[in-house]
């Protein structure tokens, strides 16, 4: 007899299930797009573990998906005969909220039900999705390898809890069945449940099934009907969307697949699907996304890009295959040359792994300086021309941090950089685009660091940049200051610190001003005198200065020194 238990859900469950069953929703359908994609995600599990141990796969070795329903008993069943779950598994991973993308559902709450429930139709909440159409679920499992006795049955009305119980389950994998609500009767039907399928899910890898149907004349006056046969078909066209030729993929197709691949609910700004061919052979399909996660700061954090091997899901997030200044890419890497067993710590060591980094570099940067091109094209779209500045806004600090990290691209990412300047409010000068406004006579690039752009636009260091029209860039990133270590110059063009040592001006000096300087100097040496003692311990000099114009003095920071800008914040720091 096997005993049944009734548990209760983790607290957060219970809230995300109050929400998912307590909102109206725009976008229902999405429970189903979940519910496969999880299939999907078991099989990827059982094949890989397979690789060690065949006999996993038992006596059905074709991993596929069955989408059924039953219009008598209004249930609708979504099943794989993927890994399965252990009792303890099912516990476990139905009762609590582990992954990172529900997470992050929960942080965007604001507890405005009607921006909630917009939130839940474009985010998914995974597994717990269903419950939008349901008002019971039941979930029968079998991991692969357990005993048929060793199958739980998960029952759960969405509420506060949810019940387990040992069944006896000859087949393995996973089956999901939905009691529909009453308001979610019309997904009882072939054509809407195709329909939904071929709009979400067409790029999974695996068949998903469904009965066909047939034609059935009515008798004696009855109206006529589709009936199930016992015959499945696939409704999806099964092969992973990256495998397919670039020419039958439409942008739509491109974008839901970016979506499943990233968690995001946005479209991505732009992507780049790409077989390369040589000495290492691979299939690239890398998204640039539209805005940033909130723990894009995280240097940790996983990275987004998923490795397979010739078609064999091994792991999501490889770090190895993108520097981590480019952590914000999301996609998929298909290698045909790496082995099925590769470990994180092998992909660290491949060759083949830094040739790929290499081509995925370099395809990231292109796909950039496509989008920056697009700003300045004629005759390209609105859209187009905004969608570099909507890149930078969002991930510009991040790329930052090539400068120090890939010396080898340093120049290709220096071009890609924006920076807001006494010329442009905006982060939207390049340095190409300064270096163009350059004044007759002037022989640097001239930046200001600060905290913020408005303490940077007011610094009275820039006086006399101001009265001779020089522009300087603004530097507020807190990144700034230490790339900027990793940039002396821009096409042979050094970049100069107006906070720093004597400002040179070179040839933009006049002679007038340099001889009034001396003179001053002269006239002054006693006061300056005066004031070195006076400051003693704080200052190391104390100088004339032909850089104010309307402030009576300023502080600098010597020539190779330490930067005001950096000493503060290792100031706040506690250095
Ligand atoms: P995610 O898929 O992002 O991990 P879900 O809420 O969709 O989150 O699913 C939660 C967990 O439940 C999965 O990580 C998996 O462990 C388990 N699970 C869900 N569906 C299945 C299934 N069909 N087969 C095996 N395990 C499943
Ligand atoms: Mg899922």
């Amino acid at each position: 007899m096997s005993q049944k238990q009734t548990l209760s859900f983790q607290a957060e469950v219970a809230q995300l299930l109050h929400l998912v069953t307590h909102s109206l929703y725009s976008n229902k359908e999405i429970f189903l797009r979940e519910l496969v994609s999880n299939a999907s995600d078991a099989c990827d599990k059982l094949r890989f573990e397979a690789l060690d141990n065949s006999a996993l796969y038992e006596d059905s070795p074709n991993l596929e998906v069955r989408v059924s329903f039953d219009k008598e008993a209004r249930t609708l069943t979504i099943a794989d005969n993927g890994i399965g779950l252990s009792q303890q598994e099912a516990i476990d991973n139905l009762g609590t909220i582990a992954k990172s993308g529900t997470r992050e559902f929960m942080n965007r709450l604001s507890g405005d039900q009607k921006a909630d429930a917009q939130l839940i139709g474009q985010f998914g909440v995974g597994f717990y999705s269903g419950f939008i159409v349901a008002d019971k679920i039941t979930v029968e499992s079998r991991r692969a390898g357990l005993k048929p006795e060793e199958g739980v049955r998960w029952v759960s009305g969405g509420a506060g809890d949810f019940e387990v119980e040992a069944i006896t389950r000859p087949q393995r994998g996973t089956s999901v069945t939905l009691h529909l609500r009453d308001d979610a009767l019309d997904y009882l039907s072939t054509w809407k449940l195709k329909s939904i399928i071929g709009k979400y899910s067409d790029h999974i890898s695996l068949p998903i099934l469904m009965q066909k149907e047939e034609w059935k004349e009515g008798v004696e006056g009855q109206p006529g009907e589709h009936v199930l046969t016992d015959e499945w078909e696939a409704v999806n066209k099964a092969t992973a969307l990256w495998s397919r030729p670039k020419k039958d993929i439409t942008p739509e197709q491109y974008k839901e697949f970016y979506k499943t691949v990233s968690h995001d609910f946005d479209d991505p700004l732009a992507w780049s699907h790409n077989r390369v061919e040589g000495s290492t052979e691979y299939t690239q399909l890398l998204y640039v996304p539209a805005r940033a996660p909130f723990d894009l700061w995280n240097r940790d954090k996983a990275a987004g890009v998923k490795l397979y091997v010739k078609r064999v899901f091994i792991m999501d997030d490889a770090e190895a295959l993108l520097p981590s200044y480019l952590r914000f890419v999301k996609g998929v890497i298909d290698s045909a040359d790496l082995p099925l067993n590769v470990s994180r710590e092998l992909l660290q060591e491949s060759r083949d792994v830094k040739a790929i980094r290499e081509g995925n570099t370099r395809r990231v940067l292109g796909m950039l300086e496509d989008l920056a091109k697009a700003e300045k094209e004629e005759g390209a779209s609105e859209e187009d021309k905004g969608k570099y500045a909507k890149f930078w806004a969002e991930f510009g600090a991040v790329l930052k941090e090539g400068l120090g990290e890939d010396f080898g691209n340093r120049e290709r990412i220096a071009k890609l950089l924006r920076f807001a300047s006494t010329q442009s409010d905006t982060p939207a000068v390049s340095l190409a685009d300064y270096k163009a406004r350059m004044k007759e006579g002037q022989e640097a690039i001239y930046y200001i660091t600060a905290d913020t752009q408005a303490a940077a636009a007011h610094s009275p260091q820039l006086e006399v940049f101001r009265k001779k029209g020089l522009e300087v860039l603004f530097m507020t990133d807190r990144v700034d200051e230490w790339a900027l270590n990793y940039l002396q110059e821009f096409e042979g063009t050094p970049l100069q610190s107006v906070a720093r040592g004597q400002v040179d001006l070179g040839k933009l000096q006049d002679e007038a001003e340099k001889k009034a300087v001396e003179e001053a100097a002269e006239t002054f040496k006693p006061v300056l005198a005066r004031l070195k003692e006076a400051l003693k311990g704080k200052a190391e000099d104390v100088r004339v200065t032909t850089r104010l114009v309307d402030s009576p003095a300023c502080l600098v920071a010597p020539e190779g020194g330490m930067s005001l800008q950096l000493a503060r914040m290792l100031k706040q720091a506690g250095q």
